[in-house]
This record gives structure tokens, C-alpha cells and sequence, in this order.
């Protein structure tokens, strides 16, 4: 299954909470082993699957990064995707930069 047809880990989240609610069974064990599969996809999913923005202040040739959780940090050379960096090392979220023309 391709990931461009996959829902996202908190949309199926909330689609089992209610589904927990919505689901007429009549001893409720349905609805409770919905609800608790919602609360376990939750504790082993991302934290919440969140970006984090890094904009760039490039200053003499050199990447500056502004994060958007509120750090700075830079490559000695290069850029976010020339050094292949795809997680925030603050917090956790997938870094979204903006692309750089010399991106390299
Ligand atoms: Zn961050």
C-alpha cells in the first residue's frame, strides 16, 4: 500500500474513538477493544507526527537555521537536505526548510 493512499495515524485515531461510541454491541466488547486499540495506536504512534519549520538566515555563504520550536542550529557545510536531515534534534518533528536555490 502506497503511503500517498494511507491515512494519517491520528485520523484513523479519532475514526476508532468514535467508532468505540458509534458501534452497537450488545455486551460492549466490541466498543471497549475498539477503545483500547485507539488508545495503543496513540501510545506507539509519533508524538504527534508534528513539523518542525527551520528557516534559513543564510549569512556568508553559511546556513543559519531558525527552528520553529525555538532553537537555532547550523551545518558547518550545507544545507538541511544536503546533509540529509530529516528530524528535528530539538524536538522531534520532521524538519520542513525552505527550499535554498544552491541547495546542495
Ligand atoms: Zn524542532
Amino acid at each position: 500500500m502506497s503511503d500517498k493512499y494511507r491515512s494519517a495515524t491520528k485520523t484513523i485515531i479519532g475514526a476508532m474513538r468514535i467508532l468505540a461510541v458509534d458501534i452497537i454491541s450488545d455486551d460492549g466488547v466490541a466498543n471497549a477493544a475498539i477503545s483500547e486499540s485507539a488508545d495503543r495506536l496513540e501510545e506507539l504512534s509519533l508524538p504527534d507526527e508534528r513539523i518542525c519549520k527551520w528557516t534559513d538566515n543564510i549569512n556568508s555563504g553559511r546556513h543559519n537555521y531558525s527552528t520553529e520550536c525555538g532553537n537555532s542550529f547550523y551545518f558547518e557545510i550545507g544545507t538541511v537536505k544536503g546533509n540529509r536531515a530529516k528530524f528535528c534534534m530539538f524536538c522531534g518533528g520532521e524538519i520542513e526548510s525552505e527550499r535554498q536555490a544552491d541547495d546542495s
